[in-house]
């Protein structure tokens, strides 16, 4: 706020006040002193009359009863000595004047008559009456005339001494003023380098210092009890839009971000960065929550609803967002999650699966055991979509259809839905399968440029007890988007030790190495460590035997750890080597880090070498790079005699393919072996 411009100055208003107060007082204080002085004068010049008529009521009687004319001289003599008297006559007691007296000495005509006793003033002459004694005889009567001082008189008289004490007066004012105004003006000044410090800064919280014991004290406890109040109640107020806000974008009884702020959020993530094609969204409903709410209770229902949100955010701590939208609808989006369609409708799958786990288990409320069924509407929507409220409306829409359809899911696309519809019943297969372990390894060998066998990889089955042997691209996928993986790794892990123990048993199969598939999620598991130290000594097989397949692309992930996880791999001597290589990793930096001990050309690389010159020209620059790193090189997927020959050719040592042999199962293997 603009503040005017003060021009007054209280030094000035002060000096005005004591000066208009002094001069009042001053000119007030000098009439009264001439009133007196005039009064005083009066009974002077009255006293001075008496006086005159005693000094010479000896040389009157003289003159008046022995007629002696001499003593007029005398009496002349004594009257000049009174500077004030003009005139004087002498009267008789029969009334007729017989001396005279004039200042000047000119003789007069007397004027009126001698009264008794008395006197009168006549502008500037007190004219008195005073009967003479002597001798206690009354013999005659003197007029006087004398000078007599009026008020106007006296107040010229003292006027130049006036008007220079009430010069002084003035000056005396002016320096009062300015020491008196200090006084009123530093702690107003204070007063207002505080206020305008508080307005500059805008701290509520400063308060004036009080070392004043008066009105300015007073007022400054009385400016900070302000303060006070003011600063609390800003407090007050900010919390309350604080929480005006926070309702605004918050759902009150859980906490999770509503459908504005959920909106908006989304919106910013897709305009700032959508590093991957493919996205999910998830609607979530509570099927019959009025119905739970109408037999329980809203309190019940309420605790429900936070139990719920509480389980969503610890299941799903993955993923970009959760809201709550409506009274019992929640939505979870993932943002980013692949590149590949195909493994996005996995993703979703197991999200199904991680909400069905959360509403399979029964939630208790106040000693109540309650258990819900939610409807989910799902939404795999590519990066093209660029409306956070249109993907929000589609996925509502599978919802609706959901519930309308009374199914437990309903995709937004229905394509999509066929397909997450197969992959879940697989899904459900597999949970089974893994019950009933209706796994089988097959094993394909490997081998030395001059045709013999090293070793050989490990490679599931599953023996699907109506669609017979699938191959891994049918259930793997599905296994490692899920927490199956950590268990059917763990078989496989076992397994392949369980066969290398085996092998151990046979002087042709004694050093054969055997390789394991290894996925991304089992590798990073923190206990992966133990659990293959554990299978090794639970078959007592050499470490070295024992070779893990990584992907190229588990490097991407946390570099450090993985590297650190590798080496402590390699301190126990187990091998490892990164499979498809060539199609993970965009820099060769890495390389040198790496304490590996093979590297697998990607399959992909072999058929195409022949026709491909790029291809060659990538295979050969692999097989390079392994002797130049020291590690060693296999080719996989080597179908023909040509691709043998020609990566002979390029120096590769080791091969893996149908040309040699395709995964089999054991059975045959053994027949293999035993023909060797
Ligand atoms: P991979 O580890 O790269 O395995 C090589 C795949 O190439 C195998 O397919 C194998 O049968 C196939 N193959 C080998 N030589 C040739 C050839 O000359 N021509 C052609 N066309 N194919 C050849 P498979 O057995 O279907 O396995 C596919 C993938 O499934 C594996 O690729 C591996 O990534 C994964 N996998 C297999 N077993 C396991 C396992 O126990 N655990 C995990 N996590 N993944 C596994
Ligand atoms: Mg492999
Ligand atoms: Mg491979």
């Amino acid at each position: 706020m603009k503040t005017k411009n003060y021009s007054g100055s209280i030094k000035r208003k002060l000096a005005k006040i004591i000066l208009s107060v002094t001069s009042l007082v001053f000119f007030i204080s000098y009439f009264v002193f001439v009133i007196i002085y005039v009064k005083h004068e009066d009974r002077r010049t009255q006293k001075l009359t008496e006086t005159i008529g005693v000094v010479i009521s000896q040389d009157l009687a003289k003159l008046i009863f022995l007629n002696n004319v001499s003593v007029a001289a005398d009496i002349t003599t004594k009257l000049q000595s009174f500077k004030m008297l003009k005139s004087a006559v002498v009267y008789k007691n029969n009334g007729s004047a017989i001396y005279q007296y004039s200042k000047n000495g000119k003789s007069f005509t007397p004027d009126g008559k001698c009264k008794k006793q008395g006197y009168k003033i006549v502008g500037e002459t007190l004219i008195s009456s005073t009967t003479i004694h002597y001798s206690g005889n009354n013999f005659g009567c003197i007029r006087m005339k004398l000078q007599h001082m009026t008020f106007f008189n006296i107040f010229k008289k003292y006027l130049l001494p006036l008007v220079l004490f009430y010069l002084f007066i003035v000056l005396l004012s002016s320096v009062l003023a300015s020491f008196y105004a200090k006084k009123f003006t530093n702690p107003i000044l204070k007063l207002i380098n505080f206020l305008e410090g508080v307005e500059l800064d805008a701290f509520l919280d400063r308060r004036i210092e009080i070392t004043e014991d008066d009105e300015f004290g007073k007022l400054y406890e009385e400016i900070n009890i302000m303060l006070e109040s003011l600063q609390n109640s800003l407090k007050e107020k900010e919390e309350a839009d604080k929480k005006v806000e926070y309702l605004r974008e918050y759902d009150s009884l859980t906490g999770l971000p509503n459908k504005d702020l959920f909106i908006k959020s989304l919106q910013k993530q897709i305009d700032y960065k959508t590093l991957k094609e493919w996205h999910i969204m998830l609607c979530v409903d509570i099927d019959k929550f009025k119905v739970l709410n109408d037999l329980y209770g809203h309190e019940i229902g309420d605790t429900v609803l936070q139990l719920l949100a509480r389980s969503l955010q610890k299941e799903f701590r993955d993923v970009t967002l959760i809201a709550k939208i409506g009274i019992d609808e929640f939505l979870i989006c993932y943002r980013n999650v692949s590149d590949d369609k195909e493994y996005a409708i996995q993703k979703v799958e197991d999200m199904l699966n991680r909400l069905n786990g959360i509403v399979s288990n029964s939630f208790y409320v106040h000693g109540e055991e309650l258990n819900i069924a939610i409807h989910v509407g799902a939404n795999v929507y590519s990066k093209n979509l660029t409306s956070a409220s249109e993907i929000l409306q589609q996925t509502d829409g599978a919802l609706q259809n959901a519930k309308k359809e009374e199914k437990k899911f309903s995709f937004y696309s229905k394509e999509i839905e066929k397909k997450a519809q197969e992959n879940l019943d697989i899904y459900n297969d597999l949970l089974v399968a893994v019950k009933e372990n209706q796994f089988e390894l097959f094993y394909q060998l490997q081998n030395r440029d001059d045709g013999s066998y090293f070793g050989a990889e490990a490679l599931i089955r599953w023996n699907h007890p109506t669609l017979g042997f699938l191959a891994p691209f049918k259930f793997i996928p599905i296994v490692e988007s899920s927490n199956l993986i950590f268990d059917v790794g763990t078989w496989v892990l076992e397994n392949a030790c369980k066969q290398l123990s085996l092998w151990q048993e046979n002087s042709k199969t004694k050093d054969w190495v055997l390789a394991v598939n290894v996925s991304t999620r089992q590798f990073a598991q923190d206990d992966f460590l133990d659990i293959v130290q554990r299978c090794i000594k639970k078959y007592d097989i050499p470490h070295n035997k024992l070779k893990i397949e990584i992907l190229e692309s588990l490097l991407s992930n946390d570099f450090e750890t993985m590297v650190q996880k590798i080496q402590k791999l390699r301190e126990l001597d187990i091998q490892i080597s990164i499979d498809d290589f060539g199609t993970g990793y965009s820099s060769l930096q890495y390389l040198k880090y790496l304490p590996v001990n093979q590297i697998k050309i990607d399959q992909s690389f072999i058929f195409g070498m022949l026709e491909n010159e790029a291809d060659k020209i990538i295979v050969q620059s692999i097989i390079n790079l392994g002797k130049a790193f020291k590690f060693d090189v296999i080719a996989e997927g080597v179908e023909t005699k040509e691709h043998f020959e020609k990566l002979k050719e390029y120096g590769c040592h080791y091969f893996q393919g149908y040309y040699f042999a395709r995964p089999e199962p054991i059975e045959k293997i053994e027949k293999v072996v035993a023909q060797l």
